[in-house]
C-alpha cells in the first residue's frame, strides 16, 4: 500500500477550517467538496487513458481521454457521501456504487449493510471516500470487498488519517501485494483516542455534515 499526504496550502487552510469546531454543516460540507476536488487531482494522477486525436479550428492535434471502463467512485456510507460531489466534479463520467458500512462503538469492527455494486469489478479502477481513516476496520473491509470482485487499482481518499489506521491498512495490504492500493489524505494526526476518534481530528465527520442522528 502507498500512502500520499497532499502538501499545499489550499488543502491545509481547508482542512483548518474543517477542523475548527465553530464551522457549520453548511460550510463543513462546501469545504469538504473543494477540499475532496483537490485530493481528486492528486488521486486520479495515474488514472488510465488512452491517445485520441481532436480536430482545432487549425489543425489535427494529439490528445489523451479517459481510457474504459469508466473508474467507479465508492463513497463509504454515511460520511463518504459527502465526498462525492467533489469527486464526480472531477471524474463526471464515473460509475458510482454505494458501500454501506457501519463501526460498532463498542468493539470498532465494521460491518457491510449495503452493496450496491457491479458484481464483477475486474480491472475496474476504483476510487474509495470515508473522510476518516481511523482504525482502518472500516476501510480494510470495503477494499477487501472491492479487490475480490476483481477492482484494480483501488484508491482509498480520505480527508484525515491516524497513524495507527495507516499501520492496520499497510499490515493488510504490504508493499507489493495485488491489487495496488494508495490511500491519499490531506493530513495525518497523531493519534486515536480510547473511543477509536482520530486526534485532534474534526470529530464525528458524519454528525459534521449531516447533524447527530
Ligand atoms: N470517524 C469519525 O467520524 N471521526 C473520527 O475521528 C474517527 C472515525
Amino acid at each position: 500500500m502507498r500512502t500520499l499526504v497532499v502538501d499545499h496550502p489550499l488543502v491545509a487552510s481547508k482542512l483548518t477550517a474543517l477542523r475548527d469546531q465553530r464551522t457549520d454543516s453548511q460550510a463543513f460540507r462546501r469545504l469538504t467538496g473543494e477540499l475532496v476536488t483537490l485530493l481528486a487531482y492528486e488521486a486520479t494522477r495515474h488514472v488510465r487513458t488512452a491517445p485520441t486525436m481532436v480536430t482545432t479550428p487549425l489543425a489535427p492535434a494529439a490528445g489523451i481521454r479517459l481510457a474504459g471502463p469508466v473508474p467507479l467512485v465508492v463513497p463509504v456510507l454515511r460520511a463518504g457521501l459527502g465526498m462525492l460531489d467533489g469527486m464526480t466534479r472531477l471524474l463526471p463520467g464515473a460509475g458510482v456504487g454505494f458501500l454501506g458500512m457501519v463501526r460498532d462503538e463498542a468493539t470498532l469492527l465494521a460491518t457491510t449493510y449495503a452493496a450496491r455494486l457491479p458484481v464483477d469489478l475486474t480491472g475496474r479502477e476504483v476510487f474509495v471516500l470515508d473522510p476518516m481513516l481511523a482504525t482502518g476496520g472500516t476501510l480494510t473491509a470495503a477494499v477487501r470487498l472491492l479487490a475480490a470482485r476483481g477492482a484494480a487499482p483501488l484508491t482509498v481518499l480520505c480527508l484525515l488519517a491516524a497513524p495507527e489506521g495507516l499501520a492496520a491498512m499497510a499490515a493488510a495490504f504490504p508493499a507489493g501485494s495485488r491489487p495496488d492500493i494508495a490511500v491519499v489524505t490531506a493530513a495525518v494526526d497523531e493519534r486515536l483516542n480510547e473511543r477509536g476518534y482520530i486526534v485532534p481530528g474534526l470529530g464525528d465527520a458524519g454528525d459534521r455534515l449531516y447533524g447527530v442522528i
